[in-house]
Formats: structure tokens, C-alpha cells, sequence
């Protein structure tokens, strides 16, 4: 049986007969949803702690999205990166002053919400950082960059960071972002979390690649490789007895995988949390010598 296919609120109003490029996030719903897709993901599942924790937090930053300041852009800032192909919004890190501020309301929250020993451990050495050492791994999260021995603090980073650039994205122009480099995010210049064949009324089964920093997605070619781009020797696997809504799609060119979510199937399936519960999918290719080429900032190691 073929799930209903729920109208994207994105879409309401924009029916240009073409797929869009980009379509922005909607930061007034975005993580709550996000919230709940990892609620329904933790059922008897063997990661359900972390799932749990990751519920929670999305749900913080949809609270910081209420409680923090909307992101102000400059306008020639963006006219002068698309004037030099370059995405939009990396021009803006360097002038942001306003997310160690979130990222502070963010940490007071969380430090309000019952955690696990271990997520609250790691919320209580975030919180003792000094300015100093919070703005250097924010710094480094938002290159993409997680150091390993910090791992369960940057993802608290990065949900800040993710809060600041959905809602900067989200005033962008979407008739005006262009590609900027293949499998990068036109928006922000960050690697994709995940892949999504979409259910979208205006975008029948088209393909989608979501953004791991500023959540945007922006169309892609259906068969082709998100890190080398070639569209050779492109293959499908999935995990027998699973899900028939995820796959990963692995390239013999570069020996790279990524996840692929079929929300044609599943409406509210999400990248980020749907990648963390697949985890096993990873495990799996990995043994197999498939190296990942997405990121995700709650799945790192
Ligand atoms: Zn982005
Ligand atoms: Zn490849």
C-alpha cells in the first residue's frame, strides 16, 4: 500500500509546473517535526537513548527559534557572493556574532530538561567552557569539523549553528540561489546530510539533497554520486526485512556511499533522523569498505 502523500507546507501557493532548485526551511516548524520524527524512530529501537536525547534537543532548538533573535543579512554580502559563485551564506559566519548567544540559551534550556547521565555530563563540561574554548569549537563544528574527543558537545553546537543558518536561509531569495559546486550546499556551502526521492506535489519524484548545516534542500540529478558526481556505477543497497523507504546509494568511482530516503513512501521521514536510526545500514557498508560522504553532526565517529 502506497503511503498518502501529504502537500509539503513549502509548496502551498507555488505551482511553477517545474521543480524548484531550492526549497527553503520553514524554521517555525522545521525541528519541531524533527522532534517528532525522532520520537516515532526511538519504538523499541536499539539506540532509543540517543534518540530520545536527540528528540529533546530538537526540541530546544525549536523553542531557540521562538526565544532567540532572527538572523539579520546583508544584503551586499549575498549579492556579492552570488556576484562570485559562491554560497551566500559562508560570507555571513565571520560577521555572526549572535550565535555564541544562542548557543548559551540553548545550553540554559537543556541544563533545565531531566538528561541522561551521559548527554548531561557533556551539556555540564559545555556549560563550564570558557568563551574562548565555546567560540573555537563552534568555530571548528561549523567548518564541519567535530573533534572526536568532544563529539556529544558539537552536536549541541551544531543544533545551535543549525538554528542561526535554517533561519538565515530561510531569507534568501529562492528564485536567485544558483549551484555553487556539485553536492555542495548552494546555500551555505556545507556537505549534505542525506538524499530524498520526495513525494512533493510539486516535485513528483524528484531528488532532493538536504543540507547538514543550513537544512535546505536543493534538487539533484536522480542517478549520480553526491561526492564525485560521476553517474557510473552507481548502485542501490537496502537491508533485507527493513524499511523499503531507505537505501543508500554507494559509487564504485569513488568508493563512497550516502543514505537515500524514499519520502515518497514515508511522508514524514526526515534526513537527519532517519540517517541516525539507519545506523546499522552503516555499520553494514562499512564493512563492506564503503566509506560515508555525507555528514551528519548527530552521527559522527
Ligand atoms: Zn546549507
Ligand atoms: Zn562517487
Amino acid at each position: 500500500m502506497v503511503s498518502p502523500v501529504v502537500p509539503a507546507p513549502e509548496f502551498i501557493g507555488l505551482n511553477t509546473g517545474e521543480p524548484p532548485f531550492v526549497v527553503l526551511p520553514r524554521p517555525d516548524v522545521l525541528f519541531g517535526r524533527r522532534a517528532a520524527r525522532f520520537r516515532a524512530l526511538t519504538l523499541a529501537h536499539q539506540l532509543e537513548p540517543y534518540l530520545n536525547f536527540l528528540a529533546i534537543l530538537a526540541d530546544a532548538q525549536q523553542k531557540l527559534v521562538g526565544t532567540s533573535a532572527a538572523p539579520v543579512l546583508v544584503q551586499a554580502d549575498v549579492d556579492r557572493a552570488y556576484e562570485h559563485t559562491m554560497p551566500p551564506l559562508s560570507t555571513q559566519i565571520a560577521a555572526v556574532t549572535d550565535i555564541p548567544a544562542m548557543l548559551a540559551l540553548l545550553i540554559a534550556d537543556l541544563s533545565e530538561t531531566p538528561l541522561d547521565p551521559g548527554p548531561k555530563a557533556a551539556l555540564d563540561r559545555l556549560a563550564a567552557m570558557d568563551s574562548e574554548e565555546r567560540g573555537a569549537l563552534l568555530a571548528s563544528v561549523a567548518e564541519g569539523a567535530f573533534p572526536l574527543e568532544q563529539l556529544a558537545e558539537a552536536a549541541v553546537v551544531s543544533a545551535a549553528l543549525q538554528v542561526w543558518f535554517a533561519r538565515a536561509a530561510a531569507q534568501l531569495d529562492p528564485a536567485v540561489v544558483k549551484t555553487v559546486e556539485e553536492g555542495i550546499c548552494p546555500a551555505c556551502g556545507s556537505a549534505p546530510v542525506a538524499s530524498m526521492i520526495v513525494g512533493w506535489p510539486q516535485a513528483p519524484n524528484s531528488r532532493y539533497l538536504c543540507c547538514s548545516l543550513c537544512n535546505i534542500y536543493w534538487n539533484y540529478v536522480r542517478v549520480k554520486c553526491t561526492a564525485c558526481t560521476t553517474t557510473q556505477g552507481i548502485s542501490y543497497r537496502m537491508i533485507e526485512g527493513q524499511p523499503d523507504d531507505m537505501a543508500a546509494e554507494v559509487c564504485e568511482g569513488c568508493g563512497g556511499y550516502a543514505k537515500h530516503l524514499m519520502q515518497h513512501k514515508t511522508p514524514s521521514i526526515d534526513p537527519f533522523a532517519d540517517d541516525v536510526a539507519s545506523y546499522g545500514l552503516d555499520v553494514l557498508l562499512r564493512e563492506e569498505g564503503w566509506k560515508r560522504t555525507t555528514i551528519n553532526p548527530f552521527l559522527v565517529g
